[in-house]
């Protein structure tokens, strides 16, 4: 199997299974870094359908992804104020939502069929696909969407026309080199992370050279941990998630935190990338 992004045909096999399909294998190329998987089964009427939840309940989906969206929020609010922005693959809508009150504009592309009537009553323009949506925006986002598609080039070379001169593209993805894979090892979070529906997982130089393969300039990118020391600790201890929820109180301070997403960020090791393109 040849590397999809370096064409390189030296892979080496990852430790750990795929949480949903146990015939998949992970390999990691041997010289750039990707990691994907020995085969891709999702196609598009997986996601229009509503197959990635185990049922579709919009507002308990939107309450699940309320800090991610408020948190994305926070990091581009001062760059929206009056612009028109297009979320690609924007899910719920949740990040729409707040975006919408300071931007001039904000629009999504959504495969998944089942959120449509929620945006129409929110007053946010829906796109069952990125070819029907034939504007140019400031601000394009994808968040959490790039590892799940099969062709990434040809989706951010799309993206790419669809930014306006000084625009710019903010995209975030899991990180391959998450800690708890490459450094603890943990073998129940392994086996929990890797899933059929990410076809690629990336790293900050592999991202980098996709966006660069597309034609887009790297302004940054930036590691971001997602989940605190207590989430880490709870995984090695009792090899389960939602630690988080269930040490923070006596574990998690601000500045621990802190301290401790740089100190991963050094390594290398978050659990999330997000970066910025610009043309
Ligand atoms: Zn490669």
């Amino acid at each position: 199997m040849k590397c999809k992004l370096c064409g390189s045909q030296n892979h080496k096999k990852r430790e750990g299974s795929v949480r949903d399909n146990k015939n998949l294998e992970i390999f990691e190329c041997c010289d750039c870094g990707l990691v994907f998987l020995s085969e891709d089964i999702i196609d598009d009427n997986f996601y229009e359908l509503s197959n990635m939840h185990e049922s579709f309940d919009f507002l308990k989906w939107r309450k699940q992804t309320n800090e991610d969206d408020t948190r994305r929020f926070n990091f581009i609010k001062n760059s929206i104020v009056n612009k028109e922005i297009l979320d690609f693959g924007s899910g719920n809508g949740g990040f729409l939502k707040q975006a919408q009150t300071l931007a001039k504009d904000v629009c999504g592309v959504e495969l998944e069929k089942a959120v449509k009537p929620y945006y129409e009553k929110e007053n946010i323009e829906l796109y069952s696909s990125l070819d029907q949506c034939n504007k140019q925006f400031d601000i394009i986002t994808s968040f959490h969407v790039i590892e799940h598609i099969k062709e990434p080039l040809e989706i951010l070379e799309k993206l790419k026309e669809k930014l306006k001169e000084n625009g710019k593209l903010i995209i975030e993805v899991p990180n391959a080199n998450d800690a708890l894979l490459t450094i603890y090892e943990s073998e129940a979070f392994s086996n929990f992370t890797y899933w059929s529906c990410h076809l690629y997982l990336y790293t900050q130089h592999t991202l980098s050279i996709l966006a660069k393969q597309a034609g887009l300039k790297v302004e940054f990118i930036k590691h971001i941990q997602r989940y605190p020391l207590s989430n880490h600790l709870y995984w090695l201890s009792k090899n389960k998630p939602g630690g988080h929820e269930k040490w923070d109180n006596f574990l998690d301070s601000d500045q621990l935190t802190k301290a401790y997403e740089s100190q991963l960020a050094s390594l290398g090791a978050t659990d999330t990338l997000m970066a910025s393109f610009t043309l």
